[in-house]
């Protein structure tokens, strides 16, 4: 293999570049991505850089070492398979290998006025400049990220606002029973939540409703999801993303796909995943190189993240869809840590906990391990998670 060529300038990209080096390969590297600035962390955008706390959080890379050439501000076009060419802004790329980590974009709501997202470090340092004391924010979605961004602005000192057209928040991660025990968060840290509530559209100076009310803002956010960044690809299987193997292979051997834009086979839990978790775009580039490289390897790792909301470390792991059961440690009406723990049979299929990393940290390795464990003892608090 002489040539191969990453698209996506993300954590993922960065990361794949480091292992396919690492993993020995000696030949020409390119990465092509379609952002400005060198590879970046999304975490903090929604934290300390929409907070003014940090400005810059280029993931450190070494890249003369990497002796990658970087084309930066340029995006991957078209994609002709049986030829092995990339269509790019900066022309025609050949290929012997290619590394999709294009990740995902965020979906926008209808209506002329302008709507803030929080994807880009470019997005985060323009919303953080109209996050100032008194402002009226309104953050249309109460999913991980627009919860973040009410943290913060609340933290600002805005008058914010968060729209939810679910019964209740993180309602689609987590359903709406888990999301409800976050409700209370909200009016903790002076934010407005309304829940249930449609967005017809995004006007110039607020959102409109579909019953016909107009809330009036300074400030916008949509924070409703994300799709992956595929526009570009042909002739390789998609289902909400680059369908890949357990081994993150497309049916094409020559090429990978890794981060937000994969879906790849999970062994551990018999189905495709697709996740949009900073872990995954750290870890799996390994496997992706070494599966482009010919060696054999497999991602199975059980999928991870956490988020700040509202002053609390909310981590999870696993994947809870279709468990038999969940048990819950702690009294999450009256407390401030509490976690909840999916099971099939004595097995652990995911873990969320809030505001208790040693719970977490003990849950995890369980769940990484499959080892069996007693649901009683799970909801004992004497009991460490590690001993049930
Ligand atoms: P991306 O980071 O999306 O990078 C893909 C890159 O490819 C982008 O730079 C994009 O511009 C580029 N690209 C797209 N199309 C093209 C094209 N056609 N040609 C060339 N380049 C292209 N995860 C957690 O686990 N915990 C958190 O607390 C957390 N917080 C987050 C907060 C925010 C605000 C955001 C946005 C994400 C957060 N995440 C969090 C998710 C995590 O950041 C993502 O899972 C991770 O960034 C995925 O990395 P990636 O490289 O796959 O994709």
């Amino acid at each position: 293999m002489e040539r191969v060529i990453v698209v996506g300038g993300g954590l993922a990209g960065v990361r794949a570049v480091e292992a396919l080096r690492a993993r020995g390969f000696g030949g020409r590297l390119t990465l092509v991505g379609a952002e400005p600035h060198r590879p970046y962390d999304r975490p903090p955008l929604s934290k300390a850089v929409l907070a003014g706390e940090r400005d810059d959080t280029t993931v450190d890379a070494s890249w003369d070492a990497l002796d990658c050439e970087l084309l930066l501000g340029h995006r991957a076009t078209g994609l002709r398979v049986e030829d092995r060419v990339l269509e790019t802004t900066a022309g025609e790329l050949p290929y012997d290998g290619l590394v999709i980590a294009t990740g995902a974009e965020t979906v926008r709501l209808p209506g002329p006025g302008r709507q803030h997202v929080i994807r880009t470090l470019d997005d985060a340092l323009e919303l953080r400049a109209l996050l100032v004391p008194g402002a009226r924010v309104v953050i249309v979605g109460a999913g991980w990220i627009g919860a973040e961004a009410a943290t913060t602005a609340a933290k600002l000192g805005c008058e914010v606002t968060v729209l939810e057209a679910a019964p209740a928040p993180l309602a689609a991660a987590l359903g709406p029973e888990l999301g409800a025990l976050t409700v209370p968060w909200y009016a903790e840290a002076g934010v407005t939540l309304r829940c249930g509530v449609k967005v017809s559209s995004i006007e110039e100076g607020g959102v409109a409703l579909v019953d016909g009310e107009f809330l009036a803002a300074d400030a916008v956010v949509v924070g409703i999801g994300v799709r992956p960044s595929l526009d570009w690809v042909s002739g390789l299987e998609l289902a909400d993303g680059v369908v890949v193997d357990a081994s993150l292979r497309t049916a094409r051997p020559e090429i990978v796909a890794v981060g937000d834009c994969a879906a790849w086979w999970s062994d551990r839990y018999g189905k495709r995943l697709r996740v949009e978790h900073w872990d995954a775009a750290l870890n799996a580039p390994d496997v992706a190189a070494a599966s482009l490289l010919g060696e054999e390897a497999v991602y199975d790792d059980p999928p991870y993240f956490w988020s700040e909301q509202f002053g609390r470390m909310v981590q999870y792991a696993g994947h809870h869809p279709g468990a038999e059961r969940m048990v819950v440690r702690g009294d999450p009406a009256n407390e401030r840590s509490w976690s909840v723990f999916w099971l099939d049979g004595d097995v652990l299929r995911a873990v969320l906990t809030v505001a208790s990393p040693r719970d977490f940290m003990q849950a995890r390795r369980l769940l990484t391990a499959g080892t069996p464990v007693d649901a009683e003892k799970l909801t004992d608090l004497s009991v460490p998670v590690r001993n049930t």
